[in-house]
């Protein structure tokens, strides 16, 4: 059964560049080898991550993650079945806090500042749809 997990948690320190790195370098390696596939967004000091694949797969990379001192407060903000994959060449895409997604951002934000713990599910679902479309993809 191929599930969508949505969750969003907040930075534990400070993170750089090189951090967001390894964590698209652990998460490319460990996702493909289970078929698992997404994207993350770091904005404001939240993740954000979305996460598809076999419900078993998903679950148990979320259970790693949150075992993870880099972030903290954890919130599933939805979980849901899918027909396809809306990822399915991306191991773990990084939409970054560039100009152009900011806009996106806010675009789905119900205040001045990025804050996905206050977004509905299908706001998120619209989100990382558009994303997919017309965010620019760095990794
Ligand atoms: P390695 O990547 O080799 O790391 C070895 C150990 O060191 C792990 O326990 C790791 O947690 C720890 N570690 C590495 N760097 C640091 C650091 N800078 N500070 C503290 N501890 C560190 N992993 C995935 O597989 N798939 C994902 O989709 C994914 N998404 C993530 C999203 C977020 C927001 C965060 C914070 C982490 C994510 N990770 C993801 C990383 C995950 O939490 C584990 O670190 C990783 O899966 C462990 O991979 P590994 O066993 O190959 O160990």
């Amino acid at each position: 059964m191929l599930v969508q997990l949505t969750y969003a948690s907040r930075t534990a320190t400070i993170l750089g560049p090189g951090d967001v790195k390894d964590i698209l370098r652990s998460s490319a390696r460990n996702n493909t080898a289970v078929g698992v596939t997404g994207a993350l967004c770091l904005a404001n000091g939240i993740f954000l991550q979305q996460l598809e694949g076999d419900r078993q797969a998903v679950n148990t990379v979320y259970h790693r993650i949150l075992k993870d001192p880099r972030h903290k407060e954890p919130a599933i903000l939805d979980l849901s079945e899918i027909v396809v994959r809306q990822f399915g060449s991306w191991s773990m895409g990084l939409i970054a806090a560039t100009q152009e997604n900011r806009q996106l951002f806010l675009k789905y934000s119900s205040t001045s500042e990025f804050d996905p713990y206050k977004m509905s599910p299908s706001t998120l679902r619209a989100f990382f749809s558009e994303v997919i479309q017309s965010a620019r993809w760095l990794s």
